[in-house]
């Protein structure tokens, strides 16, 4: 089986902006708020569908009902695809937003996960922030409080947005993403998301979106404290830098810079690729493809070698899941 590319899922949000054309190649329109690339879903709230070759017009999901060993290997057993990857642009503050763990999930919603998440910053203007976390020391009683008269900023762990940066949110973490900001996104196969505040803003009807305080509350560690950059853990130095920069339950990031030619370590299981900047080839037993920025590639867990062949320095993350 070959490596499968999906036509992005564009989603346009009030926050969105142009980047995912400019910086990403994805083929926006004329519009000013193209927010969100799913480059890989199976969800209700979007299914991707492959783009080209063999299985071209097939949805993720009659892939793996069609071709689950292939695909899957020893993961198998997989009932949804685990993981939702997405560009993201943010052009203005995203709402202030919490999602719940697993075992919360399932009192809103039984068909629904619950969702950790990693970002991956692949540009940010100067000057631009992001909220991961709560400042040490406040307590749910300090939250709600300032939640309600307004201040809640006050108990926000605000951090500069720095290109290359990954931030690991997990699950129960409050968190925003701020203007400037365009990141890669890695997260459990979830759209289970409570907003605490917005920002006083209003939708495009003119009434404030739905803000959900009593949920947020219930999902919240108020234990967890700030949330800084991940610390990458070297694999690998000299002209192939290689480095892991999240492992958790359910996914493993991890990122490769190189200008000479370079081999991907599989295991049976599927890998996917994103690049962030440069332009490969990647050579196969299937053949070989050009990947620019921007691309993401889901690699099938039957491929034996994935051999890239940079023409520029690139840089790319290979996801997994442990
Ligand atoms: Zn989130």
């Amino acid at each position: 089986m070959e490596p499968i590319s999906f036509t992005p899922l564009l989603k346009q949000i009030r926050w969105g902006g142009r980047k995912l054309g400019s910086l990403l190649n994805k083929a926006v329109g004329t519009a000013d708020d193209y927010a969100e690339s799913w480059e890989i879903a199976d969800h209700d709230s979007g299914q991707s569908v492959v783009a080209g070759g063999t299985f071209a017009g097939r949805s993720l999901r009659e892939l793996i009902d069609s071709h689950r060993d292939e695909l899957l290997g020893c993961q198998a057993d997989m009932t949804q695809f685990s993981l939702l990857i997405k560009f993201l642009d943010a052009n203005d503050w995203l709402s202030l937003q919490v999602h719940p763990n697993d075992k919360q999930a399932l009192t809103w919603d039984p068909q629904e996960k619950g969702k950790t998440e990693a970002w991956i910053i692949v540009d940010a203007e100067p000057d631009s922030q992001i909220c991961a976390g709560l400042k040490h020391g406040v307590t749910r009683d300090e939250f709600q409080r300032h939640l309600q008269d307004g201040s809640v900023e006050e108990t926000l762990h605000l951090l500069p947005a720095v290109s290359g940066d990954c931030i690991y949110v997990p699950a129960q973490t409050v968190h925003a993403i701020g203007p400037g900001i365009v990141l890669a996104e890695v997260q459990q196969q979830s759209n289970l998301t409570f907003r605490l505040h917005d920002w006083g803003r209003v939708g495009s009807d003119g009434t404030p979106r739905e803000i959900h305080v009593e949920e947020s509350l219930a999902c919240i560690d108020f234990e967890r404290g700030p949330v800084n950059p991940v610390v990458p853990v070297e694999l690998a130095s000299g002209s192939h830098q290689f480095e892991e920069l999240v492992r958790c339950d359910y996914f493993v990031i991890r990122r490769h810079r190189s200008v000479n030619t370079f081999q991907l370590q599989l295991d049976d299981r599927f890998r996917i690729v994103m690049v962030l900047d440069g332009c490969t080839e990647l050579r196969t037993e299937t053949g070989t493809l050009v990947l620019t920025k921007g691309q993401t590639l889901l690699l099938p867990a039957s491929l034996r070698q994935a051999e890239f062949v940079p023409s520029t320095n690139v840089t790319l993350l290979e996801i997994l899941t442990p």
